[in-house]
């Protein structure tokens, strides 16, 4: 099962319609739509393995917690 950050929910989503494709750069990526609004979430891997979006995705969730206060 994958996972992806899904921009709409705001946090990790496991994906349903998993399908592979080839981003312009060559690299790898899998594409499927979120379980709980159907966004279409992308996820790109760096060619070693399916691991790699697990660290991106965690970083990014607690990084915008930090932000400057006031600034919304
Ligand atoms: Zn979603």
């Amino acid at each position: 099962m994958h996972k992806a950050y899904c921009s709409n929910c705001r946090e990790r989503k496991e994906i349903l319609d998993v399908e592979e494709g080839t981003a312009k750069n060559g690299r790898k990526l899998l594409k499927g739509k979120c379980v709980s609004c159907g966004e279409e979430l992308v996820i790109t891997l760096s060619g070693s393995g399916a691991g790699t979006d697990n660290g991106s995705g965690a970083g990014t969730d607690n990084g915008s917690d930090e932000g400057p206060p006031g600034n919304v």
